[in-house]
């Protein structure tokens, strides 16, 4: 069917229509009304917003769950500032949100960045993840806050030439470090899961943390230093200094103590969990005005300078943005009009309440 003579799925059509069109995807591609780039506060909201109008979306994030920078960076703690909730802890207010969406049924791509974003000859967008998944969509929503969430590097010189063969800053595939000597660099709970994990069953497991505090849990750090006074692995508080290389092939690493003295250790295999940290990455070069490093946006639609392309939240830019939640959720119920027009410029969207609206009640199956 040709999306752009059939009837659009906003008002009044029929659920099953909508599903029947969303899954036809041209060539193995997902075949959408809405992508939302960005699966914080606001990206959430927008699917709401959608969904109240009858728009079915995908949620693409970089990080394996949503939340964004709520539950990335800040989870147990307060906010204070959204409205009605005197007080709402960040993770709270994520469980909250998704809640909230889970009427509109929004399919999550979660741990796939979005690197390629184009138009194609016929309006629509082709966009590509990462890890393979393309969609032809009709509207995207760029809610892509600070940048996509990326691990932090060990920071040596060299290092980046062996990134994903001997130096590693996620675990794809755990049997792959079985047999192997490795330094796991880190004091959070990824590095000591994997330092735990990994004893015994590879040869041999050298663990670097740079300083005698972990952000770890209690009971991973006691078991990790149960290991290391049963001999079955060992521990150096210190920093990378360097990688050593022999014949195009990491040998090990050199760590600075924290007395100042260098260690030399032997690896086929460095982990290093330093954590996240957002980085806009592709989005700088998909053509958009910036300005520091945000998208510069209409505030009537938060359009973009791509018809059909919006960003809304803290990516977006536009004479008194203020980053801030509530900003990024006013910006997705006012994008999500402009979307419903953009897929249906015949059609004018009506505003309607949620608490009298039939519609939009049965959409969130509060009166069924
Ligand atoms: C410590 C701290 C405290 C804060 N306290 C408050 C407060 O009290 N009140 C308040 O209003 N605000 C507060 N903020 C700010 C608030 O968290 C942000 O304004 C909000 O998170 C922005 O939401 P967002 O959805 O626009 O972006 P984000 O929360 O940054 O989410 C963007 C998401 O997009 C993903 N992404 C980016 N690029 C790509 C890509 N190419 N492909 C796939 N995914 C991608 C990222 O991985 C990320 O998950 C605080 C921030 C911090 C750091």
């Amino acid at each position: 069917m040709d999306r752009l003579e059939s009837a659009i799925p906003i008002d009044g059509l029929a659920e099953k229509a909508v599903a029947d069109i969303d899954t036809a995807g041209a060539g193995g591609a997902i075949d959408a009304d809405a992508v939302i780039i960005g699966a914080g506060p606001a990206g959430l909201f927008q699917a709401f917003e959608l969904g109240l109008l009858g728009i079915k979306s995908h949620i693409v994030d970089t990080l394996k769950h949503p939340g964004g920078q709520c539950a990335e960076l800040y989870p147990d703690k307060p906010i204070y500032d959204i409205p009605a909730l005197p007080v709402c802890g960040a993770q709270e207010l994520v469980d909250r949100l998704l809640a909230q969406i889970k009427p509109f049924d929004p399919q999550f791509h979660l741990g796939e960045e979005v690197v390629e974003l184009q138009v194609r000859d016929d309006g629509r967008f082709d966009l590509a993840t990462a890890a393979g998944t393309r969609f032809i969509a009709r509207t995207v929503v760029i809610a892509a806050g600070l940048g996509s969430f990326q691990p932090r590097r060990l920071g040596v010189e060299g290092a980046d030439a062996f990134e994903d063969r001997q130096i590693h800053y996620r675990v794809r595939s755990a049997s792959d470090f079985h047999g192997q000597r490795l330094v796991i660099f880190g004091g959070g709970d990824s590095a000591l899961d994997w330092v735990i994990d990994l004893t015994g069953k590879a040869t041999s497991i050298v663990q670097v943390h740079r300083r005698p505090e972990f952000r770890a849990a209690p009971a991973s750090v006691a078991r990790m230093k149960e290991l290391v006074a049963e001999r079955r692995m060992s521990y150096v508080e210190g920093i990378a200094a360097g990688i050593r290389v022999a014949d195009g092939r990491l040998t090990g690493v050199t760590v600075k103590r924290s007395d100042g003295s260098m260690a030399d250790l032997e690896a086929d295999h460095v982990l290093a969990f330093f954590g996240l940290h957002p980085k806009l990455g592709p989005i700088a070069d998909w053509g958009f005005e910036l300005e520091k490093k945000a998208i510069k946006v209409d505030t009537a639609k938060f359009q973009t300078s791509v018809p059909g392309v919006f960003a809304i939240g803290d990516i977006n830019s536009y004479p008194g943005k203020k980053k801030l939640i509530l900003s990024g959720f006013h910006e997705a119920a006012l994008a999500a009009f402009a979307i419903a027009e953009h897929l249906n410029p015949a059609k004018k969207v009506h505003l309607q309440y949620t608490t009298t609206s039939p519609i939009m009640q049965k959409r969130l199956g509060v009166n069924a």
